[in-house]
C-alpha cells in the first residue's frame, strides 16, 4: 500500500487536525528556542516557476509563520531553507540542482539547518531518485499533492535525523481551509482549480499536478470576500486551464458564471485570470468579460505556435484560423484589449516555414507581450520521444530572430499609450526610488510615477508622459476619491 493509499484511509479533516497539533508542537519548540537563545528560528522559501508555485509558497509561508518561524531574505541566515521547484523547463531544473550544490556548505556552518525541496520537480520519480542518490544532504522531499501535510513532514524531519521523502503519486481531494501569506496586500492569487487534463505533447504538468479538479464556487467566493475584507483589491483567478472550470463539479457552473459571481463581490476592483486554453474559450466567456466592469482588458491566451502542423503535433486541439477568429472576436467585444501569449520555439519537427508562421501569427495578432521559450525535452512527455528534434543552435537562432522581430513591436505598443490617461492600481514603491511608485494599468502595463507612499493600494489616474521600452513613466492626474 502506497503512502497515498494509507492516507486515503484518513479523512482530510483528521489530516488537517493532526497537522494543527503538529503546528502547535513545533511552535512550542520554537518559542522555547527563542526564550533560551534570544533569537527566533528563521526560514526562507525560494520559489521557481509559475504563479501556482508562488501561491503554494504563500501557503507554506503561512504554515511557517504559525510554527513560529521568521521569514528572512538571505539563505545564509536561515535555519530552514525550502526550494519550491518547477519542472516545466529544463533550465529551471538545472538551476535547482546548481543552487542545491551551492548551498551545501551552509549545512557545515549550521549543523541544525534543515533543507527541504518540494514542488513539481519532486513529482517525477527519476528526480526523487537523483536527490536521494546525489543530494543526500537534503533533509526533506515532498511534492505538490501533499503540500498541506508539510508541518507533519517537518516534524518527522526534525525528530528523525534522516532524509524524509514523501511524494504522493495522485492528487486526492481539493484541500480547503489552508491559509496563505500573500506577498502583497493589494493583489492576491486565488486558485479556482488544480491539475490539467490536456496532455499537450511537450508539457509535464498533467503528470506532476494531476487531473483537473475544480474548487466549489462557494469556497472561492468566501476566500475572495475574506481577502477583500483585508484590503485586497485585485484578484487573479488561477488554474492551468480556467476555461474548463466547473467540469468536475456537480453543480452546473462554468468559468463565465464564476467570473460574473466574482465581479459582483463588493470591494473587488479588478479581476484577472490565467491560464486560458484557446480550445476551451467560449463566446459566452468573451461576452461576460466585456460585460463585467471589474474584469480587466487583459487576456493571456497561449498560442504556442503558428503552424497547424505544429499545433497538431503539440496536441493543442485548435488551428491557427480558430485562434485568430477568437482574437478577432475578443477585440471586437473589448476595444483596447491587451493580449499576451506563450510561444515555444523549436518544437520537434518545426521547419523554417512553420517557424515563419509563428512570426506571422504574432504580427497578425499584435500581441502586447509574450512569454517566449526554447523547446526543452521533458522526460515522460510524448514530445521527448520524437526523433525530429531541432538542433540547439537552430533553436537559439530562431529565438533571436523572434525577439528581434517582437521587441520593437512591444515598444511600439507601449509608445501608443503616449498622453493617454491610465487607471493604475498602486502596488509599491519602485525598485529604484522610494519617491517613485509602481502600479499596473488595467491592460497589465507597468506604470511608474512620482507620488506619496500613502497611495499604495489606491486607484489613481496617471497620464503617460514617457513611454519606455517595456513600461511607462507618467504623472498622476487624479487620486481615487476623485475617480
Ligand atoms: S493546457 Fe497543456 S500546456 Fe497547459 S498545463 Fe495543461 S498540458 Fe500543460
Amino acid at each position: 500500500m502506497s503512502k497515498r493509499e494509507t492516507l486515503n484511509l484518513i479523512s482530510v479533516e483528521d489530516l488537517l487536525n493532526r497537522n494543527d497539533e503538529v503546528v502547535r508542537k513545533i511552535r512550542e519548540i520554537n518559542d522555547q528556542y527563542y526564550r533560551e537563545q534570544a533569537r527566533q528560528k528563521k526560514a526562507i522559501i525560494v520559489t521557481y516557476g509559475c504563479q501556482m508555485n508562488e501561491h503554494d509558497s504563500e501557503k507554506l509561508d503561512a504554515m511557517l509563520q504559525e510554527m513560529g518561524y521568521l521569514t528572512v531574505k538571505k539563505l545564509d541566515q536561515a535555519d530552514l531553507i525550502i526550494f519550491n521547484t518547477c519542472c516545466v523547463r529544463e533550465n529551471a531544473e538545472l538551476k535547482v540542482y546548481g543552487n542545491l550544490g551551492r548551498i551545501k556548505h551552509l549545512k557545515t556552518k549550521n549543523k541544525d539547518l534543515v533543507l527541504a525541496v518540494c514542488g513539481c520537480m519532486m513529482q517525477q520519480p527519476h528526480i526523487v531518485e537523483e536527490i536521494k542518490k546525489k543530494y543526500k544532504f537534503v533533509d526533506l522531499v515532498f511534492g505538490t499533492h501533499n503540500l498541506h501535510n508539510f508541518p507533519t513532514l517537518l516534524e518527522e524531519t526534525l525528530s528523525g535525523g534522516r532524509q524524509v521523502v514523501e511524494v504522493w503519486d495522485s492528487e486526492g481531494d481539493v484541500i480547503e481551509g489552508l491559509k496563505a501569506n500573500r506577498k502583497m496586500d493589494v493583489k492576491a492569487f486565488v486558485n479556482i482549480m488544480y491539475g490539467c487534463d490536456n496532455f499537450c505533447a511537450y508539457c509535464i504538468v498533467p503528470y506532476t499536478r494531476g487531473r483537473e479538479r475544480s474548487r466549489e464556487a462557494s469556497d472561492i467566493i468566501e476566500e475572495i470576500e475574506m481577502l477583500v475584507s483585508r484590503g485586497v483589491r485585485e484578484i487573479t483567478l488561477l488554474g492551468q486551464n480556467v476555461n474548463s472550470y466547473g467540469k468536475t463539479l456537480s453543480e452546473p457552473i462554468d468559468f463565465a458564471d464564476l467570473l460574473k459571481m466574482v465581479n459582483e463581490i463588493k470591494g473587488v476592483e479588478r479581476i484577472r485570470f490565467m491560464t486560458s486554453h484557446p480550445k476551451d474559450i467560449s463566446d459566452k466567456l468573451l461576452v461576460t468579460m466585456a460585460a463585467c466592469e471589474h474584469v480587466c482588458e487583459y487576456l493571456h491566451l497561449p498560442v504556442q505556435a503558428g503552424s497547424n502542423k505544429i499545433l497538431k503535433a503539440m496536441n493543442r486541439h485548435y488551428t491557427r484560423e480558430q485562434y485568430l477568429a477568437t482574437v478577432k472576436r475578443a477585440k471586437e467585444l473589448m476595444p483596447g484589449l491587451s493580449i499576451s501569449t506563450d510561444i515555444i520555439v523549436g518544437f520537434p519537427g518545426e521547419s523554417k516555414e512553420d517557424f515563419e508562421e509563428t512570426l506571422s501569427l504574432m504580427r497578425e495578432v499584435g500581441y502586447d507581450s509574450a512569454f517566449t521559450f526554447i523547446y526543452s525535452k521533458r522526460t515522460g512527455t510524448p514530445a521527448a520521444e520524437l526523433e525530429n528534434q531541432v538542433s540547439e543552435e537552430e533553436k537559439h537562432r530562431r529565438m533571436t530572430e523572434l525577439l528581434e522581430m517582437f521587441n520593437p513591436m512591444v515598444k511600439e505598443k507601449i509608445k501608443s499609450y503616449q498622453d493617454q490617461i491610465l487607471e493604475v492600481l498602486v502596488e509599491s514603491t519602485s525598485k529604484s526610488s522610494d519617491s517613485v511608485l509602481m502600479g499596473r494599468s488595467r491592460q497589465h502595463v507597468t506604470v511608474n510615477f512620482e507620488g506619496d507612499k500613502d497611495l499604495i493600494g489606491k486607484l489613481v489616474k496617471v497620464k503617460a508622459t514617457e513611454p519606455k521600452s517595456f513600461s511607462i513613466f507618467g504623472e498622476i492626474t487624479e487620486v481615487e476619491q476623485d475617480i
